[in-house]
């Protein structure tokens, strides 16, 4: 079977079984071309809410299927792949969290939209990569533990030097490892190219950068530009969507090594099974949960605006 043969069944059994595939960014390109709506983590889960769609199947990690369960909990939702969870999601424990609150009452912890819905649970507001610094800007709190990624974190302590923000040391494993020798050697080889990074990498990377944004700005950015070189510092999926979508302008990755296994688990046979309910893992949540959960995103959409 070919992989347009298989991408015709999806789009049929899609149909019978009113689904709606939402895929994040990264994943591969044949699964973004079956995809209902392709974008980041958040957009993802807002569009889910509007579609009319009785079940959801999420083409990305673990945090975003919960993501979109919490916002449309009448939606039966799937993950494609139950392997594909986000390193950075779990590394901290919601008993650490309760620990740290405890011992200091008077601090707001912000986490990443990249976090288990169990670390919602014990969270006061969520951000995204786009959203973190106008989010934490709001805040009247001054002292803040903001999980899990340092590296965020750093950025968005950098815009607020008054506020006391403290990062525990968690972060993406993949962005995390970029360092100021691969900007240094790519620059070199493309002095002319606008340099566009994900704030998930380190300071020492993001410093010498023209861009710093989440995966939509850095689309954005690229779109808006009349530059025509671009080295990109985010997950080597959105090169190949750029160089696509504007052959016109030359997209490079700041590094090849910048790929996230997990993002690329699923694949085309999956999502196939998960349309026709013989695979993948539906999320679901007990009330509670559900309820402490979701407030977080609910003080997140409330303060971004
Ligand atoms: S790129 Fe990083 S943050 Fe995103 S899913 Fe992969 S490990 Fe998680």
């Amino acid at each position: 079977m070919t992989v347009e043969q298989l991408q015709k069944m999806i789009t049929e059994a899609k149909k019978e079984n009113d689904v709606c595939i939402l895929a994040h960014s990264y994943q591969t390109r044949a699964i973004c071309e079956v995809a209902d709506i392709v974008g980041d983590s958040f957009r993802l889960s807002v569009e889910a809410q509007k579609v009319k769609n009785r079940k959801i199947v999420m083409c990305g990690v673990h945090f975003m299927a919960e993501t979109a369960k919490l916002l449309s909990p009448d939606k039966t939702v799937v993950i494609a792949s139950d392997e594909a969870g986000c390193p950075m999601a779990e590394q901290f424990t919601p008993e650490q969290v309760l620990e740290f609150r405890k011992a200091h009452p008077d601090y707001a912890v912000v986490s990443y939209i990249n976090t288990t819905a169990a670390l919602k649970c014990v969270t006061d507001v969520c951000v995204t990569s786009s959203s973190a610094v106008e989010i934490v800007g709001r805040l009247e709190n001054n002292n803040i533990l903001f999980i899990p990624d340092k590296n965020l974190g750093a950025f968005v302590k950098s815009a607020y030097p008054e506020k006391n923000i403290v990062c525990w040391d968690g972060g993406c494993p993949v962005h995390g490892k970029m360092t100021a020798q691969d900007v240094l050697r790519i620059k070199q080889k493309y002095p002319e190219a606008k340099f566009l990074v994900h704030p998930e990498c380190p300071p020492e990377v993001c410093e010498n950068a023209d861009y710093i944004g989440s995966t939509a700005g850095i689309i954005a950015y690229a779109r808006k530009s009349d530059a025509q070189q671009f080295i990109i510092g985010t997950e080597i999926s959105i090169t190949e969507q750029l160089s696509c979508e504007m052959p016109e302008k030359q997209f490079f990755n700041l590094s090849k090594r910048l790929i996230c296994s997990d993002m690329k688990i699923t694949t085309l046979v999956d999502v196939y099974n998960a349309v026709c309910g013989t695979g993948g893992m539906e999320i679901t949540f007990d009330a509670d949960t559900a309820a402490k959960a979701r407030h977080c995103i609910d003080e997140m959409i409330r303060l971004g605006g």
